[in-house]
């Protein structure tokens, strides 16, 4: 018992304030596993719950951080034992359940996968919900049927979390990969990450017509709004497009004609209440398929106090790939 280091936020009259306090143990909610967070993320969610721009965060006074990478201290749960190696992905953590930004955290014992053979904890955070979402969706492809045989698979938000580590993802299993960025900038950042081509943002995000040129096969989309409505539009006959996003917006506005006249699936991805299977699934195939060093070349490492402003850069578009968090850092 006692106090650890924690980022909290706290309800006020004009919206929220966020502080890094010494949180008490015994305000810790329920769980039956006590761990010892030594790494977190910073994800676009987290973002969104960091500056109040979106209510992710539903109970105040809260931890936010909806990721983290740890050690078991203290477990009553039969999986998991003290000095377990851990992963822990949403399942509410940070949300609606006191969160990953202190150096402790209680959580439900089937929330946690163990942290894969061959990661190190910094390595799950590199990969964290954005990678694990990204997985998610290429899981989605291929049961839908898609190879890379097929035709070529487009990427968009392609220099962010979910958006790096999907192409790194598909190009590594065979597919030609287009990658969609507003960064220009970043263009040989991405063909190192195994972007045979590279289409600038503005080709997707205007309105567009409900039906275009068939150019790829399959689609992972982060960006949502006109963006998806175009990727819909542009998908080939009967491929699938895996929408997990909404960097550019939360509507959706197109038309039922990509599905009616040409068969395209529209395949939703939820990473938060994803099941266990499902989520050690993605994080099998993680290990396998990602290449550690394409991983690590999308990394940027921060310590506690770089948590705000980094969530402020994250939705203003200027993080490149993926953020890990030391928490004693
Ligand atoms: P990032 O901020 O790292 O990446 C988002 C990328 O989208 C940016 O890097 C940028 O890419 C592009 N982008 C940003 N703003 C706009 C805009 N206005 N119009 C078009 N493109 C834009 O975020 P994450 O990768 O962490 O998350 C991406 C999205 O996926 C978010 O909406 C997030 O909420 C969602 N998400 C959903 C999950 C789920 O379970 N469904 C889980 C995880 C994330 P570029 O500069 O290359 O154009």
């Amino acid at each position: 018992m006692g106090t650890f280091k924690a980022l909290r936020i706290d309800k006020t009259e004009t919206g929220q304030a966020v502080s890094a306090v010494r949180f008490d143990d015994s305000d810790l909610m329920p769980g039956d596993v006590t761990v010892r967070v030594t790494h977190s993320t910073v994800n676009y969610k987290d973002g969104l719950a960091l500056t109040g721009r979106s209510p992710v965060v539903r109970r105040f006074p809260m931890i936010p951080g909806v990721d983290f990478a740890g050690i078991v201290e203290a477990s009553s749960h039969p999986g998991v034992a003290p000095g377990d190696a851990v992963v822990l992905n949403g399942s509410g953590v940070g949300e609606t359940h006191l969160g990953a930004y202190a150096e402790r955290a209680r959580v439900r014992g089937d929330w946690l996968v163990p942290l894969p053979p061959g990661f190190s904890a910094a390595d799950a955070m590199g990969i964290g919900t954005a990678g694990y979402t990204a997985m998610l969706a290429v899981l989605a492809i291929e049961k839908h049927g898609l190879a890379p045989a097929d035709g070529p698979a487009l990427v968009t938000g392609a220099a962010g979390g979910v958006g790096s580590i999907a192409v790194a993802l598909l190009s590594r299993l065979g597919w030609h990969v287009i990658a969609s960025t507003g960064r220009a900038g970043e263009a040989e950042f991405l063909r190192g990450l195994g972007a045979a081509e590279i289409v600038a943002r503005d080709e997707l995000s205007k309105p567009g017509r409900p039906l275009g040129k068939e150019r790829w096969a399959a689609a992972i989309d982060a960006v949502g709004s006109h963006t998806l409505a175009n990727v819909l539009a542009q998908t080939r006959m009967n491929g699938a497009v895996a929408a997990c996003g909404l960097a550019g917006g939360s509507d959706l506005p197109t038309t039922v004609m990509p599905f009616i006249l040409r068969g395209v699936s529209l395949l939703g991805i939820d990473s938060v209440m994803a099941s266990r299977e499902r989520r050690i699934e993605a994080w099998d195939r993680l290990a396998r398929d990602l290449d550690r060093g394409k991983l690590r070349s999308l990394t940027t490492t921060i310590g506690f106090d770089a948590i705000v402003p980094t969530a402020h850069a994250i939705l203003d578009g200027k993080v490149r790939g993926r953020v890990v968090v030391e928490i004693d850092g």
